[in-house]
This record gives C-alpha cells, structure tokens and sequence, in this order.
C-alpha cells in the first residue's frame, strides 16, 4: 500500500491568448481560460494506476489562486481520493525555487507521502525544475523524465528518456518521480466519477498553516525578476508562392535562402 501525491498545477489553456500583467510582468492568469496541465492528468493516471495495483490513497496537491480549485476538482473527478490547496496571496510570483519550497513544506503535512508523482514540466512557466527543487529540500531521490514506472514494494525503477539514450534508474520510497508525456493515455472522468469529485475533502492551507514565512516567496522575494516584456508581433499574411511556370519549387528554396532558413 503506497500513499501517492501528485502534484498539479492550473495553466492557461494553449488555446487562449496568454497575457502578462503590467505591473511586475506575472502571468496574467485571469485573462485566459485555465485548465489541469495535460502532463499533470498523465501524473494523476499513473497515481491512479499504482493505486488499482498496489492499494493505498491518492492526495494530489496545487499551489495557486482560489481559481485552481476547478482543476483540482478535475483531479478528483479523474479518482484521486483528497486533494490539498496551497492557496496564499503571498505566494503571488513565487519562482520555481519558491514554488518547490512551499510545495516541500506543504508535502510535509500530507501524512504517509511515499511516492510524489509530478509532471516533468509545466506548460506556464516551462522551468521543468520544481520536482528536483523539491527532492533537494525533502532530501528523497529523484527520478525526473520517465516514460515508464514500476512499483515493487519499496522499490521505484522508471526509464528515463534524453537525447542521449535510454536510462534505468531504481530508489528506494519515499522518493518523486517526474513524468513526460508517453508516461500513458489519462482517462476521462466518468459523470459518477465528477459527481464523487463534488464530495470529496479539499483542505485548503495557507502559508502559516505550513509553516513558510511570507518573505521567503512571493514576486518581491523572487531570486529572479522579469524587468520588461514585448508583445509577439502580430502575424503577418504569407508569401503565396504559384507554380505556374513549373518553378516553385526553385521559388521556394530561393525564398528560404533569403530567409536564412537553408
Ligand atoms: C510569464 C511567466 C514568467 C515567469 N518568470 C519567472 C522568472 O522570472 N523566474 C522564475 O524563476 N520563474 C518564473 N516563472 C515560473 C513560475 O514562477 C512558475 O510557475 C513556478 O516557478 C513553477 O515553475 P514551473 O511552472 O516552470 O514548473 P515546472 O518545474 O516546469 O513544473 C513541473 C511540475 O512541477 C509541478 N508543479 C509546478 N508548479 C506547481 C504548483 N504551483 N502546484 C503544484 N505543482 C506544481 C507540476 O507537477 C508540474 O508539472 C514564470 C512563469 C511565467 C508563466
């Protein structure tokens, strides 16, 4: 029996336009739809899987805005058992750093965490950083990157996948994983399973809840800061390249060329 957490995170869907705020260049999240990151659903399936297979309980936890109790709920209704909200104003602007710091401390209250399940990186910020952020500060090994993962007893072997080859890695629990995109296929939730998720705990922590002095997160803590941002230009309509003359294809490479492109 093996208790999980996984670690979710509400992004902006990547269909919708993405904004920044004027003021100190965050993430503009109320201006766009929100969504469970994709990778965090393949994180809950494989939580849910080891749980059909080995017993135990599922928690997933999110740090984010009041808002992200939508994707938390999409969490539930997928089977995860109770879910944890790190909800703080001050945590507004938190960098990876900040982030696996508060998401340490939060992990430290969930009792019986063996196993931490998280994407390997989110499609907001994209650091890909905060699982072994977090494995430094709770001193457990990290296995980040895998595209397959098995559970015997206490033992944890997983592939990881990189340009350079295949990896084998093995640890021992208590220990966190991250997971890419051919982990598996999430399922979707079932009309019981959204109607369970409505019932299910949310326990909702603030900052002292768990312990974390405001001054160590936030946007004015950060030990980096985003100083200026430029709008992507609009797009431009296309070159309409014919092939009237039988010559569009040299029109073609001639235009790469001038692009710089070949
Ligand atoms: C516009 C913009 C500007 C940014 N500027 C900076 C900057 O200047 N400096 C800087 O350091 N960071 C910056 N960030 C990153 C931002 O602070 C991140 O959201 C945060 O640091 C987490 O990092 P990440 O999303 O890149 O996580 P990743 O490491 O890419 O996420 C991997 C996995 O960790 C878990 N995870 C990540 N965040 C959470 C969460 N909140 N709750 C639960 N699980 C989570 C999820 O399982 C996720 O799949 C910026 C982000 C945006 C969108």
């Amino acid at each position: 029996m093996t208790n999980i957490v996984v670690l979710i995170k509400q992004v902006p869907d990547t269909w919708s336009e993405r904004k920044l705020t004027d003021g100190d260049f965050t993430l503009d999240r109320e201006a766009a739809d929100a969504v469970l990151d994709e990778i965090n659903e393949r994180a809950v399936e494989e939580a849910l899987l080891i749980k059909e297979a080995n017993g135990g309980e599922v928690t997933v936890l999110s740090a984010g805005p009041e808002r992200a109790t939508e994707a938390i709920r999409k969490a539930l209704s997928m089977g995860a058992d109770k879910a944890v909200h790190l909800q703080d104003d001050a945590l507004h602007g938190s960098d990876a750093i900040q982030t696996g710091w508060a998401l340490a401390a939060a992990i430290g209250q969930i009792e019986g965490a063996e196993l931490i399940i998280a994407g390997n990186e989110a499609t907001d910020g994209r650091t890909g950083a905060v699982p072994a952020i977090i494995a430094e500060y709770l001193g457990i090994p990290q296995l980040t990157h895998l595209r397959k993962l098995t559970l015997d007893g206490d033992t944890i072997t997983g592939e990881r996948e990189t340009d350079e080859g295949t990896f084998s890695l093995e640890a021992s629990l208590p220990a966190i994983v991250s997971v890419t995109e051919k982990i598996n296929e999430p399922r979707f939730p079932s009309f019981k399973g959204i109607m369970a998720a409505k019932k299910k705990e949310v326990q909702v922590l603030s900052l002292a809840d768990i312990g974390v002095d405001p001054e160590t997160v936030g946007v004015a803590n950060a030990g980096t800061t985003v100083l200026a941002s430029t709008p992507k230009p609009p797009r431009t309509a296309g070159e309409k390249v014919d092939n009237e003359n039988s010559d569009g294809g040299q029109k073609i490479a001639s235009y790469l060329i001038g692009q710089k492109i070949i």
